[in-house]
């Protein structure tokens, strides 16, 4: 099998530059899920604790690697910190949960999910009578500490950010002692979020980035009738068409060609393959620059419930 294209990290690790998404792989799927995916050449697992099938993850990454399929040096496997977990002293027993339930003994990359602290407990999404989430009192330059010292402690290669924008970045890069930079930032990218601007400021820094969403999320549980559909996009389609390809593929090939590491999710075998289908075609500097000025700044995740936290991402402009 030819070997998936990779982005080589600050830490000189190689990331496939396609993976599997997980979130809201129902349960009972999400094993089989990702037995396609090794099985049609996938070699990167986005996870996270917050998505409460790490085990099933788990299940299906055993199950290759025993029948020979494929090793865990070649898998590259990505957890994330939930939010209620940020206070220095749960970073570890946070990273070992994740670590236990996936059965492995490092993960290749760890990312604080979120630059929002939430109350800790056992809610994941802890909301006050205002329906926005409770903060809880740690900040992200103490995390970032505790994060450094999963990498000392071999629980994890690599460690970055999710969902961070570019001064939150900025104030991990200037803190005092930094030992790590963040080699990732996984944030949502599609044709209607571009994130020019943040991607060029992180691959200015040496900051890989992971799209996240790349197809719009179109299963998102809050998702509105006549909200934008990536999918269903006319233009998208066009090209596509164009291309003897489906508009999911000209979604995904669009992250590849940008450098940037693209995990769309799927619980469909024959999806999952699709997806990965994406290497045998080039899209023209003319149908990038097209996909690019379909930019409208939206998002599928809006994050609402935050916006009133002090470390909400997306007040600023990226
Ligand atoms: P995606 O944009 O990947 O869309 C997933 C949806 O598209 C599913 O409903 C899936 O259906 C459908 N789909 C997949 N492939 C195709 C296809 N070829 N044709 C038609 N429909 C298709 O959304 P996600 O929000 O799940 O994002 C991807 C991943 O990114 C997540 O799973 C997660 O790992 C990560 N993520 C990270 C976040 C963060 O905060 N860091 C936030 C959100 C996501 P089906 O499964 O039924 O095939």
């Amino acid at each position: 099998m030819t070997p998936t294209p990779t982005v080589t990290l600050n830490t000189g690790a190689s990331m496939p530059i396609v993976g599997l998404g997980t979130w809201r792989a129902d349960a009972g799927k999400v094993a089989e899920a990702v037995k396609a995916a090794i099985s049609a050449g996938y070699r990167q697992i986005d996870g996270a604790y917050c998505y409460q099938n790490e085990d099933e993850v788990g299940d299906g990454i055993h199950t290759m690697i025993g029948q020979g399929v494929v090793k865990r040096e070649e898998l590259f496997i990505v957890s994330k910190l939930w939010c209620t977990l940020h206070q220095k002293s749960m970073v570890k027993g946070a990273c070992q949960k994740t670590l236990c339930d996936l059965r492995l003994d490092y993960l290749d990359l760890y990312l604080i999910h979120s630059p929002m602290c939430f109350q800790p407990g056992e809610n994941l999404f802890p909301f006050g009578e205002d329906g926005q989430v409770i903060a809880g009192d740690s900040n992200f330059l103490d995390t970032w500490e505790a994060m450094e010292e999963l990498v000392d402690a071999g629980l994890v290669k690599a460690i970055g950010v999710s969902n961070f924008n570019k001064d939150q970045i900025e104030s991990i890069l200037n803190k005092p002692g930094l030992k790590y930079k963040p080699a990732n930032n996984q944030v949502e990218c599609h044709p209607y979020l571009t994130q020019e601007k943040l991607i060029n400021y992180c691959h200015s820094k040496g900051i890989s980035v992971t799209g996240y969403s790349p197809l719009g999320s179109p299963d998102r549980p809050w998702a509105k009738p006549g909200e934008p559909s990536l999918l269903e996009d006319p233009k998208i389609k066009a090209i596509a068409v164009k291309h003897n390809k489906t508009t999911a593929q000209i979604l995904i090939r669009f992250q590849i060609q940008r450098n940037v590491i693209v995990i769309p999710k799927s619980a469909t075998p024959s999806r999952i393959k699709e997806n990965f289908q994406v290497l045998d075609f080039k899209l023209s500097p003319a149908d990038m620059k097209v996909i690019l000025g379909f930019n409208r700044n939206w998002r599928g995740f809006a994050m609402e419930w935050g916006n009133k936290h002090k470390d909400f991402p997306l007040h600023a402009e990226y």
